[in-house]
């Protein structure tokens, strides 16, 4: 008897499908002291009907049953990675040729030889076709249908495949997805850059990587991790596969430590831990910074005659405001206390940023919302202070902010409603 592994056997699901008892005992009691499961069928139909439910590993069939014959039996199975043995007690050619038609792994004559039916199962099960068949299972496919993000594209971008997983993150049903371009969970937030570099990258036949935004349905939002992989066929790109990690969380604790909560805008504490490196940023790229501040003009009068909540949703309204004027990768807006504010830009000359700060006081004031306290204007506005400094006379941003909150308190003092030059710009 030849060698056999005894350990793989023990992991082996096999179905045996034979009509008559008394072989059918002899053989279970048998094999059920090698392998992991072993599961007994009658006829054909019965077989079939195991088959589904237990998805073994290996196949053994008599031929001639009642009902429905083995070899009708394995017509009709998914054979995807699955050995099948055929015994029989007719050494009928016939049945031979249908066998091997029929792609049967191994053929053989009753009365069974149960020590070389133990060493083919062995065979079978050995290292390399357990790998093929643990690669082909249906059960792990099923586990990555369940828990792997996935989706698949055209080269067009349009949805072809997702995973069961993939619509629940995303709470689409699969037939909304398909035939649609992932442009339906595209969230503004992100740049367009990042979709410019996605499209750059994949089309080239490279993988690409990102952290992105998502909008889910009913636009909730949602972070993923996405590796982007291009599927070529004969040298051309056919799909892309999308695998995404859930980030969420993780992106939802960033978000509570750098952004107010009330206003969503960057906070204070992100300022003082960006600023370094965009102040590198701009030596090296021998650019200009400037910075706005911003505070509302008879904020307290107006919390006094509104009510504080309303105040509250001025202060988010603003925030608004400031948040689209900000689009830019190297735009910043941050809530820095309060009802003040401030702005970060850069790549622009004095006149450009003065224009720019102005609109941005405008448009507070062009949302209309009413302020009978205020003594300039009937609506709420707000004060700026600006400072613009090119690379080769950019200071420290203690200065820099020092000398935009000077230019605020002069915008205050002249009438409010008005943004201030620091006369120290260059
Ligand atoms: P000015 O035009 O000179 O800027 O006068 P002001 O009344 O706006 O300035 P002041 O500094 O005297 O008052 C600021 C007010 O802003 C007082 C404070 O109650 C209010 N405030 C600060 N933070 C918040 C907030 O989060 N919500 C609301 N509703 N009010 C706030
Ligand atoms: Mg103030
Ligand atoms: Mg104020």
């Amino acid at each position: 008897m030849k060698e056999i592994n005894k350990d793989i056997l023990k992991n082996a699901t096999i179905l045996y499908v034979e009509d008559e008892e008394l072989i059918r005992d002899e053989v279970e009691y048998f094999l059920s002291k090698y392998v992991k499961k072993l599961y007994t069928a009658a006829n054909g139909e019965e077989g079939l009907k195991l088959f589904d439910e237990v998805k073994p590993d290996i196949v053994i069939t008599d031929i001639q049953m009642p009902v429905m014959s083995g070899l009708e039996m394995i017509k009709s199975m998914n054979r995807r990675g699955l050995s099948i043995i055929v015994t029989t007690a007719y050494s009928d050619i016939d049945f031979f040729l249908e066998a091997i038609e029929l792609k049967v792994d191994k053929f053989m004559i009753k009365p069974i030889d149960l020590s070389e039916l133990l060493s083919t199962i062995s065979d079978f099960l050995n290292t390399s076709s357990l790998q093929n068949r643990l690669f082909e299972n249906e059960k792990l496919l099923d586990i990555i249908n369940e828990n792997v993000l996935i989706s698949i594209t055209d080269k067009e971008g349009v949805i072809v495949d997702v995973s069961s997983a993939f619509c629940h993150f995303v709470g689409y049903e699969k037939s909304e997805l398909i035939g649609k371009t992932h442009s339906i969970l595209k969230h503004e937030d992100n740049p367009d850059s990042l979709y410019r570099h996605m499209w750059d990258t994949i089309k080239a036949g490279n993988i690409f990587k990102a952290e992105i935004k998502n909008k889910c349905r009913g636009d909730k939002v949602s972070w993923s991790k996405i590796t982007i992989t291009p599927i070529l066929k004969n040298g051309e790109i056919e799909n892309y596969i999308a695998i995404r990690q859930d980030i969420t969380n993780k992106k939802r604790l960033e978000e509570l430590s750098i952004h107010d909560d009330m206003t969503g805008l960057y906070n204070r504490r992100f300022l003082n831990t960006m600023i370094d490196k965009e102040l590198r940023r701009i030596k090296r790229e021998d650019s200009t910074l400037s910075l706005l501040t911003i505070d509302v003009d008879y904020f307290k009068k107006y919390n006094d005659t509104y009510g504080h909540p309303s105040g509250d949703v001025v202060l988010s309204e603003i925030a608004k405001v400031l948040k689209s004027h900000t689009k830019r990768a190297t735009d910043f807006a941050f809530r820095m206390g309060g009802e003040e504010f401030a702005i970060l830009f850069s790549d622009m000359d004095i006149d450009k940023a003065l224009e720019y700060a102005k609109h941005i006081i405008r448009s507070i004031e062009n949302l209309k919302i009413e302020h009978k306290g205020s003594a300039c204007s009937n609506y709420v506005t707000i004060s700026g202070g600006l400072i613009v400094q090119s690379s080769q006379y950019l200071e420290n941003f203690k200065d820099l902010y020092k000398y935009s909150d000077e230019a605020l308190y002069k915008a205050k003092t002249d009438g409010k409603n008005q943004v201030v030059l620091s006369d120290k710009s260059q």
